[in-house]
């Protein structure tokens, strides 16, 4: 695997791809492990995710410079996405043990019937390179103290985060076998979830992708889960504090150098405001620091890859050929490495890239409506329906606003985030299923209902009805 430090444009080492023995022999070991691990206490399992806690922690700032190596993170958000992964372990190494307690459910005097939560096998993880930790370890911590075991195939261009996560459960005390990498390109994907080892996969990554798994795992019936992309809304009524909005949007707008699927990427704004919102959200984003990821002040890094970052800039260039005004930004910067500058459009015309697409890097796109029922209108105009954020001193009418927005999830007078106690997920073509919470740990546990019936009692009476 060919990888590039984005920062520079020069290439690090190659790490060598699995052969398909190599793979074979993956799933294997997937099988064998998992016929012991599903039998290990759930107590147990919570205290080696523990100690994979422990392990983030200890060693952050070394996972920290792989990400920023890698995929050009500034260096600040690595450590602090490592902390967030030793977050969400900590999360399900307390709360496991409750989310998959038998749920007793009363039935007939002689009968006890309960759902028990039972894994399923070996689940295959397709992960991006945006967030190359955290989002391996939302899948990692619930699912494998469920007792099932995980098998992650990153992104091309993050191998080297790949292995260090496998790194983190091997440190952590976790059995050969629990959770492996199989260092594959996507063409290998559709055989690896076809392959009768394999229980179930889930995906986070673009809409393409989750198409194309969706279309094996339905062809071969397994369970699937679908992280897909965002198009987000952040709508500014007339009564937001407007100072707020503008800074809290800069940052909604630029986290992980725009490379965000719930980053903020169309501000609808209330035509009272829209002014004096375009006006202080420009001067947010100039103050912005864009540079080298491993300089602790760098607010934006490099785009991940080349090519994403001429993606990013056909998207431009074409909304600006349809009429958008570019009010910030808009050329890639003269240096070496991948680096976009904030960018905002305004007069964005419907039918172009900007207005229709999701766009990944640091490009923003701002709308003006007359009022509420046009600001829920433009929110919905997209085909993706993953987050959301409204802003306005009226509660109520955030919440009002929140429910007619098609999303998997809304934050009033806050920015989207994803946080381990809350499910996370998106609806329309943003995917379906959830992460985190107790509704992304049952995602990939066998909801089983168990009735049994006490010998003395009247089995057949029960049955029968
Ligand atoms: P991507 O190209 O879809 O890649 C994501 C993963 O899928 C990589 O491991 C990739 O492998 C693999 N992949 C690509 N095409 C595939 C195919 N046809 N079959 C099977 N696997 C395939 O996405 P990306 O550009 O890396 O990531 C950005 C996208 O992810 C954006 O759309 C973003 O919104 C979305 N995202 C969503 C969430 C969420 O939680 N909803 C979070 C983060 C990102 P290779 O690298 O080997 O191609």
């Amino acid at each position: 695997m060919q990888r590039v430090n984005p920062a520079t444009g020069e290439p690090l080492s190659t790490i060598d791809e699995h052969s398909d023995d190599e793979v074979d022999a993956a799933l294997d070991t997937a099988m064998d492990t998992f016929a012991e691990w599903r039998n290990v206490s759930t107590r147990e399992r919570q205290q080696l995710l523990s100690n994979a806690a422990d392990v983030l922690r200890e060693n952050k700032q070394e996972y920290a410079d792989v990400m920023t190596r890698e995929m050009g993170k500034p260096i600040a958000a690595s450590v602090s996405e490592v902390e967030k992964c030793a977050w969400v372990c900590d999360y399900y190494a307390e709360h496991a043990g409750e989310q998959l307690q038998d749920k007793v459910i009363g039935s007939e005097p002689h009968a006890q019937s309960k759902v028990t939560y039972e894994p399923l096998g070996a689940v295959l993880a397709v992960m991006p390179w945006n967030f190359p930790f955290w989002q391996v370890f939302r899948f990692a911590a619930p699912h494998l103290t469920s007792g099932n075991v995980g098998l992650l195939k990153h992104a091309s261009n993050v191998p080297e985060c790949a292995l260090a996560i496998e790194d983190v459960f091997r440190k952590a005390g976790y059995p050969e076998g629990v959770f492996q990498t199989l260092l594959v390109g996507s063409a290998k994907v559709g055989d690896v979830i076809a392959d009768d080892r394999v229980a179930a996969v889930t995906l986070t990554g673009s809409e393409a992708a989750g198409r194309s798994v969706a279309e094996t795992a339905g062809k071969n019936l397994k369970k699937t889960v679908l992280e897909l992309g965002g198009s987000d809304p952040f709508v500014v009524f007339d009564d937001a504090d407007v100072a707020t909005a503008a800074k809290v949007g800069a940052r909604a707008r630029t986290i992980n150098s725009g490379q965000s699927c719930i980053a903020a990427k169309r501000f609808i704004v209330h035509e009272a405001v829209y002014d004096e919102f375009l006006s202080q959200f420009l001067t947010e984003l100039e103050a912005l620091t864009v540079g080298d990821p491993t300089d602790e002040e760098t607010d934006i890094g490099p785009q991940a890859r080349k090519g994403l970052m001429e993606d990013l800039h056909e998207q431009v260039t074409a909304s600006v050929e349809a009429g958008a005004i570019v009010e910030l930004g808009g050329e890639p910067m003269d240096r070496d490495g991948y680096y976009y500058p904030p960018t905002v459009l305004t007069d964005v015309p419907d039918g172009s890239p900007a207005a229709e697409e999701e766009i990944f890097g640091p490009v923003a796109s701002v709308f003006k409506v007359a009022d509420e029922a046009e600001a829920i209108r433009v929110a919905n105009d997209t085909n993706l329906g993953l987050g959301a954020s409204v802003w306005t001193a009226d509660l109520a009418r955030g919440e009002r606003v929140g429910h007619r927005i098609e999303a998997g999830c809304v934050f009033v007078n806050e920015l989207v985030k994803s946080d381990p106690r809350l499910p996370f997920g998106g609806i329309k073509d943003s995917g379906y299923g959830r992460e985190l919470a107790r509704e992304g740990m049952l995602e990939f546990v066998n909801q089983k209902t168990m009735w049994i019936q006490d010998a003395d009692g009247d089995a057949e009476l029960s049955l029968s009805e």
